[in-house]
């Protein structure tokens, strides 16, 4: 059963913004009905849950896209080990709860569980914290399906490991993934309003918690909120700089906390306090656009004050912005590849005419700092100057020429940025 739930043309990404432009969908339900369809294709995209707001999933017209939702989920849990094998497909609400309910923890989370772990490491999804690397930094092993339908495993022993995680989806299917594991714990949010941008200490706020956001609309200086996610293992929030938060409080101004993850220092399982969002909320598509830069850390106070020079434009199409921070990893195309990184995220209003031209703005301001963009947002920066961002794309590039000579697994982005 292959199942072809739409036609071409039919299907988009989450927010709606993405008609992808394939010839086929297919819907396939077991991996040996995967594996002849991109056996039998000239080319193929695998798709996960279409939360990216760009076309790297889209295959073009000549292409097949593949969604892996309708595969079987494994989540296969070694407690000994510490590790859980975990099926492409499965978003991370399903895999949270899964390990939590055997002891086990993920370190961290996006801001919503919602998106699938193939999908997720893909783009080099992450969450924040000084210490905490993107999500693709848990992954042990990667189980690709390539363009024969053959299978090959990459462990972290493996030479191509580096480039196999964070791939785009360049290199072929990813059937399964092996994730590293630690002992449960509790997290509580402690959310404090009105951070000035004057005077910020922004290593010592980015360091006040486990995982720390600076949110702002820009309509004035400064943040409106910062959630703090304080391990209850590490020591309590020490938090001089702004007043706690009087009541519970959604990332963007005056929505309605109701689907946000429990606020006020209540104590709860990581998997409910790490991501903003509840999981049993989930939105089937979204109002917005969203656009992120990852930086080098050092540059933050002065990356903010390029952004706070063009305020007025960026506020105009702006829900809400977010600052979060990401641990330098080695992965050749990780976002945060060889640098402690901030990440300057922004929710914009869906109105892709009225954003571009601000996001070009965006970019202009923070040039100087070296942005590399978000593989699964939407950004305007040549293909050829992010390229120059990453010391390690001629190996990256390589690895997709060996894994897959004929590029059955390209499509225009990957070709724009691998070969310009
Ligand atoms: C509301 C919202 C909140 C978000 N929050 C965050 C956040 O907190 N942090 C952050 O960094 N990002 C965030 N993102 C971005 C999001 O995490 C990425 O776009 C991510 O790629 C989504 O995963 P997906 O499965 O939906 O990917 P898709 O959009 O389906 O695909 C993305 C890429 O992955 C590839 N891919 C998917 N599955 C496979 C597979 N099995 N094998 C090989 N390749 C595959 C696709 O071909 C494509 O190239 C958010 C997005 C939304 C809409």
């Amino acid at each position: 059963m292959t199942g072809s739930a739409k036609t071409a043309g039919t299907v988009t990404n989450w927010a709606r913004t993405i008609t992808y432009r394939a010839r086929e969908f297919h819907r396939p339900d077991t991996i040996d009905a995967l594996a002849a369809l991109v056996a039998g294709s000239a080319r193929v995209r695998a798709l996960g849950s279409g939360h990216s707001f760009n076309r790297i999933a889209d295959p073009g017209t000549d292409g097949m896209l593949l969604s892996t939702a309708g595969l079987p989920p494994v989540i296969e849990v070694d407690t000994t080990a510490r590790t859980v094998r975990v099926s492409g497909g499965v978003r991370y609400a399903e895999l949270a709860r899964t390990v939590h309910a055997r002891g086990l923890a993920l370190p961290n989370m996006a801001s919503l569980p919602h998106i699938s772990v193939a999908g997720s490491v893909a783009t080099g999804t992450h969450g924040s914290g000084v210490g905490n690397g993107s999500l693709a930094s848990s992954v042990r092993e990667v189980e690709l399906l390539l363009a024969d339908g053959s299978t090959v495993t990459i462990g972290r022993e493996d030479p191509r490991f580096d480039g196999a995680v964070t791939s785009l989806g360049a290199l072929g299917v990813v059937t399964a993934l092996t994730l590293a594991l630690e002992p449960a714990y509790e997290v509580e949010q402690h959310v404090f309003a009105e951070l000035p941008l004057e005077g910020l200490d922004f290593a010592g706020v980015a360091a006040a918690g486990y995982s720390v956001s600076l949110f702002t609309d820009w309509r004035a200086p400064g943040f409106r909120h910062v959630w703090v996610k304080r391990r209850t293992d590490r020591p309590a929030v020490d938090f001089p700089w702004a007043a706690p938060a009087t009541g519970p409080v959604h990332p963007v101004p005056d929505m309605p906390a109701t689907y946000c993850t429990e606020q006020l220092g209540v104590p709860g399982p990581w998997h409910e306090r790490l991501p903003h969002f509840r999981a049993e909320f989930t939105p089937s598509a979204g109002e917005e656009i969203q656009s992120e830069y990852l930086l080098p850390r050092s540059t933050a106070v002065d990356a903010l004050h390029a952004v706070d020079g063009i305020r007025p434009a960026v506020a105009g199409v702006l829900q809400i912005c977010e600052v979060r921070t990401v641990a330098a990893d080695s992965q050749w195309l990780s976002m945060a590849h060889g640098r402690d990184s901030v990440a300057l995220h922004f929710t914009w209003v869906r109105d892709e005419a009225a954003v571009l031209p601000v996001v070009r703005r965006l970019e202009k301001a923070l040039d100087p700092f070296d942005p590399r963009p978000h593989w699964g947002k939407v950004y305007e920066i040549p293909p050829a100057v992010v390229r120059g961002r990453y010391a390690r794309l001629g190996d990256f590039r390589a690895l997709a020429r060996t894994l897959d000579p004929a590029g059955k697994f390209t499509n225009d982005f990957v070709r724009d940025l691998l070969d310009g």
